[in-house]
């Protein structure tokens, strides 16, 4: 073949650095093209809490099967370890109670412990929590929360290592077609590199590529602002978990014992979006957007807290950050064979809870590419939309 590879994988976020991984580890012969740096985009800047707590079944094998590669990366990366198990705990009200209780009694029969506790329990279990409204909480005390930054960049370099070929700093600017077939990308300074198959797995960027091959998928991207609150050395007194409250629709967790990163929540998350959560923030060009965070933001943010942890309104207010969310109009991936056109694989619109299952999707993406369809992806695939 000239100048190309069985396989090229366009972007070095969580999902294609794993896909590239998996893929060489396969014997097959891959370059990951990323414009930056692995993790240079939304992966690196995610807070990467990890659970298993999903309510469509699919998503918690994922997430249950990202987990243990996570985990695994000091022997499969030799270096780490990028996971901090200080466990995941979830509010919710009255209306999601019957709900959550039958998922949580099904993921712990998919192998993952998950206690469920009453408001009592949940009070003993968080001091400095109230209680108000609660009507169940969720322990999951083997999750916690990753260092995405390290541990994107860890798998892409076991990919190197596993005989990938990476190229940094590199954008591709068009993919190629003939006729119904892929057959490569084009490079931004003009290079062509062909390839049987393409994984695009681009984030943001996804309809930008999509529209040089004239193909579209229904995605947009939101703007997240995270606050960053001073908690030196009592991050783990005031946030001793990764945290996510259904009810006053806010998430956190410590960062080591220094600072609480904290957002806001519109449900997405559990695999349904809250009703009222809207779609607000809209991005329309993922190069150009406002990354810092103004002090209101960070205040509004720390508001939702107010009632559950009052021990938060005492932190300082650090310049917090903002990121991309690529979404998708049921908040679910999209994930699997693109319509229109042979061979391209498109991994997008996480949702802005892509981080934890992007292990497992790049492993299930290198699965489709070389033994074909996945069960575990039929839920994500591009053609439940009618515009794909
Ligand atoms: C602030 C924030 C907090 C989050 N918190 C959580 C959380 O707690 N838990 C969780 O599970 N998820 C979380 N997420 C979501 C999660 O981070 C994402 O779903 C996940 O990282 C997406 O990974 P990805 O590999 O699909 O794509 P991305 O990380 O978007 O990677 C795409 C890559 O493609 C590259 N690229 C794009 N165009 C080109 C091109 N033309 N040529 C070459 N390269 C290109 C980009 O530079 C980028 O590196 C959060 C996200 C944000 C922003």
């Amino acid at each position: 073949m000239r100048n190309g590879s069985d396989v090229i994988v366009v972007g070095a976020g969580i999902v294609g650095s794993s896909a590239a991984y998996h893929l060489a580890k396969a014997g097959v012969k891959v370059t990951l093209v990323e414009q930056t740096h692995p993790a240079g985009g939304p992966s690196g800047k995610s807070s990467a809490l990890l659970h298993a707590f999903y309510l469509l079944p699919e998503l918690s094998q994922l997430s249950i099967r990202g987990r243990e590669i996570l985990v695994s990366l000091p022997e499969i990366a030799g270096e780490g370890s990028f996971v901090t198990e200080i466990g995941m705990m979830w509010v919710c009200g009255n209306d999601n109670e019957a709900s959550w209780t039958a998922a949580a009694e099904r993921i712990r029969g998919e192998g993952a412990r998950m206690e469920t506790l009453s408001p009592q329990a949940f009070g003993d279990a968080a001091p400095g929590f109230t209680l108000d409204n609660v009507a169940l909480a969720l322990w999951e005390p083997e999750f916690g929360y990753a260092d995405a930054f390290g541990a994107t960049n860890a798998i892409a370099r076991a990919a190197r290592a596993n005989g990938a070929t990476i190229l940094q700093n590199t954008a591709v600017e068009s993919l190629q077609r003939q006729g119904d077939r892929i057959t490569g990308v084009t490079l931004a300074n003009g290079t062509v590199l062909e390839a049987d198959t393409v994984v695009l797995a681009a984030g943001p960027w996804t309809r930008r590529l999509l529209a040089t091959i004239g193909l579209d998928l229904p995605l947009h991207v939101e703007r997240h602002p995270m606050a960053v609150l001073d908690a030196a050395g009592r991050a783990r007194k005031v946030m001793p978990f990764a945290w996510c409250d259904d009810i006053s629709c806010n998430y956190a967790r410590p960062d080591n014992d220094g600072v609480i990163l904290a957002g806001t929540w519109a449900g997405g998350g559990t695999g349904l979006r809250h009703e009222h959560a809207g779609r607000p923030r809209l991005v329309e060009d993922p190069d150009n957007y406002m990354e810092g965070v103004e002090e209101a933001e960070s205040v509004e943010i720390l508001e939702t807290f107010a009632t559950r942890v009052p021990a938060m309104a005492e932190l300082g207010i650090r310049p917090g950050y903002a990121g991309l969310y690529d979404m998708s109009p049921d908040d679910l991936p999209v994930i699997g064979a693109m319509p229109g056109v042979e061979s391209l694989v498109v991994s997008a619109g996480s949702s802005g809870h892509g981080f934890k299952t992007g292990p497992a999707v790049g492993e299930a993406i290198a699965k489709l590419v070389t033994e074909g369809a996945q069960p575990i992806l039929t839920p994500f695939l591009p053609s439940r939309f009618k515009a794909a």
